[in-house]
């Protein structure tokens, strides 16, 4: 699959951050594609959004040397030295190129670290996360150890990827869950994640690197309790290779095999236990927060969000946002102009 290839490479080589405000030597590239394609492409470049968008944009996004802007209209508008480079890589999914156009979507998930066909019988350490996706909140990132005997102790509790229980049921199984499975729970607290991307951190390297250390906790039970396992299952947030390059400055990483699958809990018990306990563990943290700010903070990034964080600046100061929020949202820009 040559297009596969070309997009991987673009992909790597767009993982800096363009540091120049305006991008010169100005290169400039058009494509047309579906929705489906410009939902992949917000996607692909989350860690490139910027807030500032032309009207009629549905993102904008400033990978290193190129600009890349996304409009309601499925127009596509790359700029900058590299703009034909990016543009390379979704060119073959894009509308005004009919002889090579194809319905299939882009497939960020064609890579060499896909689970085996059987991974539902295997013993697996799978890991998941909550809250990166939620202006209010820590980002929660669990692993848990599941084989074929804890999975018949697990099939009774209807265990699903958490995104599908309601919060009762969650709160119902998750402590039964987390005395059962052995797991590894870690938070990373607002502030503490706001100093990394103040540091310099992508979404992508604070997953990554929480995914790879909370594996790794588990992995130092198993062999504490002398359980053997066959391999770890990430619920997949972010191709294997950009993966590997976030956590390539780790002084330890999980041993070979490890598989990327997106809805991964949907294949493995290991990958759904992580993500009912993750999510409870979010859930507490919440409620905690919202006791501690004094209103109920809603979980999401809408505008009931923006609400409550003008609400909060307002009683608490511009500054206890740190300690409650993930600042680099756009929320945080919206809630202090609900202020003007
Ligand atoms: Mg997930």
């Amino acid at each position: 699959m040559p297009g596969i290839k070309i997009f991987r490479m673009a992909a790597l080589r767009g993982l800096g951050y363009n540091n120049s405000r305006g991008v010169k030597d100005m290169g400039q590239s058009v494509l047309i594609v579906n929705h489906d394609i410009m939902d992949k492409m917000k996607a692909f470049y989350i860690d490139f959004l910027t807030e500032k968008r032309p009207p009629g944009a549905v993102f904008r996004a400033t990978p290193q040397d190129c600009s890349i802007t996304g409009y309601r209209s499925g127009k596509v508008l790359f700029q900058g030295k590299r703009a034909e480079e990016e543009a390379q890589v979704w060119r073959k999914w894009s509308d005004d190129q009919p002889a090579r156009s194809t319905k299939k979507p882009v497939n960020v998930e064609a890579h060499d670290y896909l689970p085996p066909n059987n991974i539902s019988d295997l013993a697996i350490v799978g890991s998941d996360e909550v809250g990166t996706g939620d202006y209010f909140g820590p980002v929660v990132v669990v692993a848990a150890f599941v084989d074929r005997n804890l999975r018949e102790k697990l099939e009774h509790l209807g265990i699903r990827d958490s995104k599908t229980l309601t919060d009762a049921k969650i709160k119902d199984i998750a402590v039964e869950l987390s005395q059962i499975v052995p797991y590894s729970l870690l938070t990373l607290s607002n502030e503490k994640y706001n100093r990394l991307v103040s540091k310099g951190y992508t979404q992508t390297k604070i997953k990554a690197v929480l995914h790879n250390q909370a594996l790794l906790n588990v992995i130092k039970k198993l062999a504490d309790r002398g359980l053997a396992f066959d391999g770890c299952l990430v619920d997949q947030f972010t191709p294997p290779a950009q993966y590997f390059k976030a956590i390539a400055d780790r002084p330890e990483k999980v041993p070979s095999p490890i598989y990327f699958k997106t809805k991964a809990e949907s294949l493995h018990y290991a990958v759904a236990s992580a993500s009912v306990i993750a999510r409870f563990a979010f859930l507490k943290a919440m409620d905690q927060l919202s006791e501690a700010s004094g209103i109920i903070l809603p979980k999401g990034a809408g505008t009931g969000v923006d609400q409550a964080a003008s609400e909060l600046i307002k009683v608490k100061g511009e500054s206890y946002l740190s300690q409650v929020a993930k600042l680099h949202f756009a929320n945080t820009e919206k809630a202090k102009k609900r202020l003007r």
